[in-house]
């Protein structure tokens, strides 16, 4: 591409390696690892091929943002997931084992969903389901019963105007039982829970 360089150094016009055409370089995808700052493959071809791949590798997105969660620390889902201490079976570290054992996803509907939620994702730990359905797998959905009254954890602490976080801590990490966790007042002077 450089005879098509002007002088300022900015090319005018770039020739895509897959296609071959030469074409202007809005038509070019930035590519912060070369150094020529942009693909060296046209938008058009770029995007031909990641079709191809996307129908080659169908979960492959999803495998990817799995460990993109537990993994990389600046991706937004990080602190749900490998800040408390989710990860990845040893066995799905290899894409072809993971296929194996979730394939196929019953609709693109269906995203991965971990029985346990504190459990590392894995062939025993996941499943395929629809948005709502891991919703109410959460635990602040958790339904809980007091008395015979059935009702989510999160509805609980909002009905007795004490804060969600207090109601999962008397729970889960001091065992408190659900009655005392739902109706005993937050102690102002800053007891424990
Ligand atoms: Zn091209």
């Amino acid at each position: 591409m450089t005879e098509h360089d002007p002088p300022n150094g900015a090319p005018s016009q770039i020739k895509c390696s897959h296609c071959g055409q030469l074409k202007a370089p809005s038509e070019f995808n930035r590519e912060r690892r070369r150094p020529s700052g942009r693909r060296t493959e046209c938008r058009d071809c770029q995007r031909a091929y990641n079709n191809r791949f996307r129908k080659q590798k169908p979960l492959y997105n999803i495998w990817n943002l799995m460990f993109q969660r537990c993994y990389n620390e600046g991706n937004p889902g990080y602190r749900f997931y490998g800040a408390r201490g989710i990860r990845v079976c040893q066995k799905w570290h290899e894409y072809e084992a993971f296929v194996a054992d979730m394939s196929p996803r019953p609709s693109p509907k269906h995203s991965i969903d971990r029985i346990d939620g504190n459990g590392d994702y894995s062939p025993e730990n996941c499943r395929w389901a629809l948005q709502q359905e891991q919703t109410l797998n959460l635990r602040s959905n958790r339904n809980i019963e007091i008395e015979g009254i059935i009702r989510p954890l999160a509805e609980w602490a909002r009905l007795n105007g004490i804060p969600k976080s207090t109601v999962e801590a008397r729970l889960y990490r001091y065992g408190w039982d659900a009655k005392a966790a739902v109706t005993t007042p937050v102690r102002a002077w800053g007891g424990k829970a």
